[in-house]
């Protein structure tokens, strides 16, 4: 990660400011340039910068507009913004970082104290990354964690509720893991959780799809905007996927190999229900999963009474 090249998406309505901050900037970095506000709130949408130099004074809209939008676009809400102005004034400066700017620059600018502050802000926001990284993916399996479950279910059930879609989640636990510990002992066991996690993960196919580690052996995957027979289709292929591995477990009570059981719930959420009713339904699924046999698949439809 630290050996990529780092975006930074230059903003100025005068195009010899940017070819000047390009010039500076533009052999350690790939810049953009953006010639307005409006401009560069699509460019930064498609591009995700790693850093935005923003001119305060441009017809059309001003900076401050400009980053009050950035902030409301969800994969840039964190993006460092450096103010750059020719304005000199405290009332300026102030009103930019009250807003949550990184930092500010005047014009005329200087080589080195751009380079620097340029530098100093791209550092900041690596550490924060990559902290934010490790906070959100499970210590062993690398995949996502239970915080990432917890916070996306949430977020995918307020859309589901304003949209009005489905949104289906499996529940995913290992068959007979706890021989399979007793058996083989716990470091194989380990690594037999990473195999299935990277399995699981890597059958999700759409990218709002996740797959994260629920606790112990057992897995979730939220699927949004997939109906019952879609989560069904997906859990079978999961299922089949992790007895493809053909991992020994020569003491489990359904098959010579791991196996996994699937519960699937699916609702249109509504805003007098909590997600936790999906998790639950989910749950209750399993555990029929679990009862009818286990290395199987069970769906609860849920209808609200
Ligand atoms: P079932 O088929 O009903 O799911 O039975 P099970 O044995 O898989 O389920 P149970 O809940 O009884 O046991 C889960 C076991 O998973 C307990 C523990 O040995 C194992 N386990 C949980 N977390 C870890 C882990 O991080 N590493 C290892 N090696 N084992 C774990
Ligand atoms: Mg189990
Ligand atoms: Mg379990």
């Amino acid at each position: 990660m630290s050996n990529a090249i780092l975006k930074i998406l230059i903003v100025d309505d005068e195009p010899i400011n940017c070819r000047l901050l390009e010039v500076m900037l533009g052999s350690e970095y790939e810049t953009h340039i953006a010639l307005s506000g409006p401009e560069a709130l699509i460019l930064a949408g498609q591009l995700r910068p790693d850093l935005i130099l923003l001119d305060i004074i441009m017809p059309e809209m001003d900076g401050f507009e400009v980053f009050r939008r950035l902030r409301m676009i969800e994969s840039l809400e964190n993006t460092p913004v450096i103010f750059v102005t020719a304005l000199e004034g405290e009332t300026d400066e102030a009103c930019g970082l009250r807003l949550g700017a990184a930092d500010y620059i005047t014009k005329p600018y200087s080589l080195e104290i751009t380079q620097l502050r340029v530098k100093n802000h791209l550092t900041l926001k690596r550490q924060r990354d990559l902290l934010m990284n490790i906070s959100l993916s499970d210590g062993l399996t690398g995949i996502s964690n239970r915080r990432r479950f917890d916070e996306l279910l949430e977020l995918e059930w307020k859309r589901a509720v304003r949209s009005g879609t489905m949104l289906s989640l499996l529940m995913i636990d290992i068959d007979c893991f706890k021989q399979y510990n007793d058996t083989y002992g716990h470091v194989s066991g380990d690594e037999c959780l990473k195999k299935v996690a990277q399995a699981l993960c890597q059958t999700l196919k759409r990218p709002f799809d996740l797959m994260a580690r629920y606790g112990g052996e057992e897995f979730g995957c939220i699927l949004p905007e997939t109906d019952a027979a879609g989560a069904v289709h997906v859990a079978e292929v999961l299922r089949e996927k992790v007895e493809s591995l053909k991992i020994p477990h020569d003491c489990s009570q359904v098959a010579p190999y791991v196996t996994v059981s699937v519960g699937v719930a699916s609702m249109v959420p509504s805003l007098s229900m909590s997600f936790i009713t999906l998790v639950e339904e989910a749950d209750a699924a399993l555990y029929k999963a679990k009862a009818g046999g286990r290395n199987m698949v069970n769906v609860k439809i849920f209808t609200e009474a």
